[in-house]
């Protein structure tokens, strides 16, 4: 979808809105994140892009486990 081309339907139509399609917090802050629509297909993807944030998701899963790896083993 970044590249804007549908990963489902191969339309050119994506566009992107910053914080359109929700609010996501940690630790109860705001992350900054976008969203990239498709107007053909109503796909849609939402990425968290505060890099920071991302970095703590992943201190929050050793230290804390509320945020688990995700895994195809169970
Ligand atoms: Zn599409």
């Amino acid at each position: 979808m970044k590249n804007g081309i549908c990963i489902k339907c191969n339309s050119s139509h994506v566009y992107v809105k910053e914080y359109e399609l929700g609010t996501i917090t940690l630790n109860g802050n705001r992350i900054a994140n976008e969203s990239y629509v498709c107007t053909d297909c109503g796909y849609f993807e939402t990425y968290i892009t505060d890099r920071d944030a991302l970095g703590k998701i992943i201190a929050r899963a050793e230290k804390l486990g509320d945020w688990k790896k995700a895994s195809n083993h169970h």
